[in-house]
């Protein structure tokens, strides 16, 4: 067995059908090499034309996820920071529109001589290269790449002509996970493999032999079945692993240890000597999460309610605070659309905390000034997140500080009494994609703030995606009421972060403190807000 030392490549596939977890399957492996010891990277290439998903509507594509370089991406990278503590990058998510971008600068330039630019062997060599990047710095033992779409699709060809040449021209230190479907057929009482040959097929069609298949199924695949499966498919075996529906997502990776996955891709990339996996803190959260007793209600007021993933990470977050104090989390979507006068006391009585979403223009935001004024009235612990830190000031101003008219200028341009305004360095900008600040930004708390004492710190950074801030010129205002600025840029000194006085737990954040929460390493301010809502029961 070679035992070298050169960066070894995981391509993560998926077929049949969308949506069956290619995120987690990823994550899952990137997790296990890491608690062997080995340094790991995880990227995510997308097959569409847009050049980052951050003008992406989340009807469309789910939440927008920041990493700490200030790249809008997809929301797998936020699986993979949760499971791995990794901070990504830009570099760790490439679009289809990335690619096309940077091969028909070159073409401007005159890079490609007078040649013909064709999409093989031009756009596949620009994959090639953004797959290589990160493994060609010499960092990683193990380079994880997750192919987003479905084999199959139109659009995933190029990626996977560049998968093929890398694995002819890698041999052991490159292999194939691809990930399938097995349904089961009620009327018949029988889980099907004949849509997993068929995937195989397409992969094998266009080049690809698959090393390891991992096989999504509702229900139990016998082994019978799964010997079958590799059979059919030219796989070893015990390179043939299920992955059932389970409780947790953060059971996936338990789940395909015990079955031996991350020992199946020791063998097949010929790395020996690799230390045992050590899980005991993963475990020791499964099981905080399995013994979670009581609840906690919390009420998420956003527009985008009756979307699974547009608020994937505040989830999370509140999830993981939740189960570090031994409590389940129940999440009630309220619809800031829907919410009214009349009705707001019934949504919220029930709420333990309530969080005020992140969001961009003028849907739904009057119902989350109602939200708030009930929260600030009845001293419900409430924490906003970006346009819900934003609504917290709005909200004040106009029924304490006696503004009625007082909006941000992203809602109503001419407001009289802008306590929302453009930053300086937007004003000029006027395209959609790119023009936020964003990524990871320094914050200064103020000392004894309920905010630094979360913390437990006064220096933090925090990511940021948003165009409006707090308007320094009302500064004075607030503070005398009671509104404080407990949180501020060291350099710009925008406003980071506001609290209210007299209340047990009433915050507002400009950054998203969600991106930053792990399974590992619960987010501070998430944990203090849930443990003023478990005292507010
Ligand atoms: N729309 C607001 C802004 O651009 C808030 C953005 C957000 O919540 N992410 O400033």
């Amino acid at each position: 067995m070679d035992n070298d030392k050169q960066t070894r490549y995981i391509f993560v596939t998926g077929g049949v059908v969308s949506s069956l977890g290619k995120g987690i399957i990823s994550s899952s492996i990137a997790m296990l090499l890491l608690s062997r010891g080995f340094k790991v990277t995880i990227q995510k290439f997308d097959p569409y034309i847009n050049i980052d998903p951050g003008t992406l509507n989340p009807y469309e594509h789910g939440e927008c996820y920041v990493t700490v370089d200030g790249h809008e991406a997809d929301l797998d990278l936020g699986h993979y920071e949760r499971f791995t503590d990794i901070k990504t990058t830009r570099a760790n998510n490439v679009t289809t529109g990335r690619i096309y971008q940077s091969v028909i600068d070159k073409e401007r330039r005159g890079d490609y001589l007078g040649k013909t630019v064709q999409i093989i062997p031009h756009i596949t060599d620009e994959i090639k290269r953004n797959v290589m990047r990160l493994g060609s710095t010499g960092d990683y033992d193990f380079v994880i790449t997750e192919i987003g779409g479905t084999v199959g699709d139109i659009e995933s060809l190029p990626f996977l002509e560049a998968v093929r040449q890398i694995k002819w021209e890698l041999g052991y230190r490159c292999m194939c996970v691809h990930l399938t479907y097995v349904p089961y057929i009620r009327a018949a009482a029988e889980l099907k493999t004949k849509p997993t040959q068929h995937s195989v097929k397409q992969l094998q069609q266009v080049g690809i032999q698959p090393d390891a298949l991992v096989l999504r199924a509702e229900r139990e695949v016998p082994l019978p079945m799964r010997r079958k499966v590799a059979q059919f498919c030219n796989v070893d075996a015990d390179a043939v692993f299920q992955s059932i529906d389970a409780p947790t997502i953060y059971q996936v990776p338990l789940m395909v240890h015990e079955q031996g996955l991350d020992n199946i891709i020791l063998a097949k990339t010929r790395v020996t000597g690799a230390a045992e996996p050590d899980l005991t803190r993963w475990n020791e959260f499964l099981v905080k999460l399995s013994e979670a007793q009581g609840e906690v209600r919390i009420g998420l007021v956003g527009k985008y309610v009756e979307l699974q993933d547009a608020y994937k990470s505040i989830d999370e977050s509140l999830m993981q605070a939740c189960t570090y104090q031994g409590r389940k989390v129940k999440i009630t979507y309220i619809n800031s659309e829907r919410l009214n006068d009349s009705n707001v006391a019934s949504m919220l009585e029930e709420q333990d905390g309530v969080v005020v979403a992140p969001g961009f223009g003028p849907r739904g935001i009057e119902g989350k000034f109602i939200a708030l004024r009930y929260c600030r009235e009845h001293d419900v612990p409430t924490l906003g997140i970006c346009l819900g830190m934003q609504c917290m000031v709005i909200e004040f101003a106009r029924n304490v500080l006696g503004m009625a008219d007082a909006n941000s200028v992203e809602m109503d341009p001419k407001t009289p009494h802008n306590v929302i305004d453009l930053m300086e360095e937007q004003k000029s900008i006027t395209n959609m994609g790119g023009t936020m600040r964003l990524g990871a930004y320094a914050c200064r708390l103020k000392e004894g703030s309920r905010v630094a004492q979360a913390y437990g710190r006064l220096e933090v950074e925090e990511r940021h995606r948003h165009r409006f801030e707090f308007n320094d010129a009302y500064r004075a205002r607030f503070e005398q009421a009671g509104m404080h600025c407990v949180g501020e840029n060291p350099q710009t000194h925008l406003v980071e972060a506001i609290e209210l006085e007299g209340k047990r737990w009433y915050v507002g954040v400009q950054y998203h403190p969600e991106y930053s929460s792990t399974v590992l390493h619960p987010h501070p301010l998430f944990m203090d807000f849930i443990k003023q809502c478990i005292n507010n029961k």
